[in-house]
């Protein structure tokens, strides 16, 4: 309890402190509580110190944890990779989805959100670095998706989630992150609001860049075993 409890005071202190040092206004920066692989107990503690937005990877085990918390007002993310076969459940039981990286995905989401819910918040995954392994449009493939999601009723886009290749260096971990945000500001368009980016091992970098939400699992939950 007290470990959990330590953990969000220091992560949220940090995140204070980040946007401090880069001229931000305070709650600027929304801290996303990535409990993937982590326990619903772990989540329970965390919501009775204040904590609202998690976030998952894999739907059978979030959909799981949710029937556990159905009586916790909780706001859940939706961050892994996104299978044709998993819109529905997701159009259904998140309300944000990170990881969105094609168009056929967005219709599907659009289409299968239930009609009695508000929009979708979505963002769209970028893959920054370029890493040929790695989820995500490219930068230049951004504007054109953008352009064809457009008119989609259901789903609202937000901004992007990035996930740039590993980098110890401060420097070197700020520098995708403010390509994608400058990319981004160009586009010039006000509704995306929503940077997604900065996990435990870069997020002063992140936040010093323009990230509007961090999402942190490792050092609130401690690491996590497969
Ligand atoms: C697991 C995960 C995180 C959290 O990473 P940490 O390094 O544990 O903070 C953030 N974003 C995505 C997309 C993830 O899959």
């Amino acid at each position: 309890m007290n470990d959990i409890k330590q953990r969000f005071e220091k992560v949220n202190l940090q995140i204070r402190q980040a946007e401090v040092a880069a001229g931000r206004s305070n709650d600027s920066v929304q801290l996303l509580a990535v409990s993937k692989t982590k326990p619903a107990i772990d989540i329970a503690r965390a919501y009775q110190m204040g904590q609202r937005h998690f976030a998952e990877s894999y739907l059978q085990e979030a959909l799981k944890k949710q029937q556990a918390l159905a009586a916790f007002n909780i706001t859940w993310h939706f961050i892994g990779p996104i299978q044709s076969n998993k819109t529905k459940a997701i159009a259904t039981y998140f309300n944000w989805v990170h990881s969105v990286d094609r168009l056929k995905i967005a219709k599907r989401l659009s289409e299968q959100r239930p009609a009695n819910l508000p929009a979708l918040n979505i963002c769209l995954q970028v893959n920054i670095s370029g890493e040929a392994s790695k989820a995500g449009v490219t930068l230049e493939q951004l504007p054109q998706l953008i352009s064809e999601m457009r008119g989609l009723p259901n789903i609202q886009l937000r901004g992007v989630m990035a996930i740039p290749e590993p980098k110890t260096e401060y420097e070197s971990q700020r520098q995708p992150f403010n390509q994608l945000y400058h990319a981004v500001k160009q586009l010039n368009m006000p509704e995306l609001d929503t940077f997604s980016f900065g996990m435990t091992a870069d997020l002063k970098a992140a936040i010093a860049e323009g990230s509007t939400i961090v999402r942190i699992g490792t050092a609130l939950f401690g690491a996590r075993m497969y």
